[in-house]
């Protein structure tokens, strides 16, 4: 569609008093959408060790590992968080609900060795 230049300045004055499709993050907090998949909140204390959330990821990004002595059963989660797509397909495969998407967003970081975390609770 052709656009004329008396066209397109009364569209830019007609929006100088509109409000900004933007925001101004980071100054103001970020609102993210409902359904938003962020960083991943493990219930260690539901997990069965089942791992059907690291037979599902498609990224290989997620392990269960069981630090447990003497045989008992106590599991951590590692994440790469490098690797993560954030699919949200491990929290909805786990049977006990351990695994919850969140809206944490803020992951960007300069050093690699910090996206390989052991996920906790929050
Ligand atoms: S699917 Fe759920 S219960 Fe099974 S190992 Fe993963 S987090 Fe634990
Ligand atoms: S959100 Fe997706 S990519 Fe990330 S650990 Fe879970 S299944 Fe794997």
């Amino acid at each position: 569609m052709r656009r004329y230049p008396g066209k397109i300045i009364k569209e830019a004055m007609g929006n100088l008093n509109s409000k900004a499709a933007t925001n101004l993050y980071p100054a103001a907090p970020s609102i993210v959408t409902k359904g938003y998949r962020g960083k991943l909140n493990y219930n260690s204390k539901a997990c069965t060790g089942c791992k059907l959330c690291v037979r599902d990821c498609p990224a290989k990004a997620i392990e269960i590992v069981n630090v447990g002595a003497d045989g008992e059963k106590i599991f951590e989660c590692h994440l790469d968080l490098g690797h993560c797509i954030f699919c949200g397909q491990c929290a909805d495969v786990c049977p006990k609900k351990c695994l919850k998407v969140t809206n944490e967003f803020e992951l960007a970081t300069t050093d690699k060795s910090t996206l390989n975390i052991n996920l906790k609770e929050v």
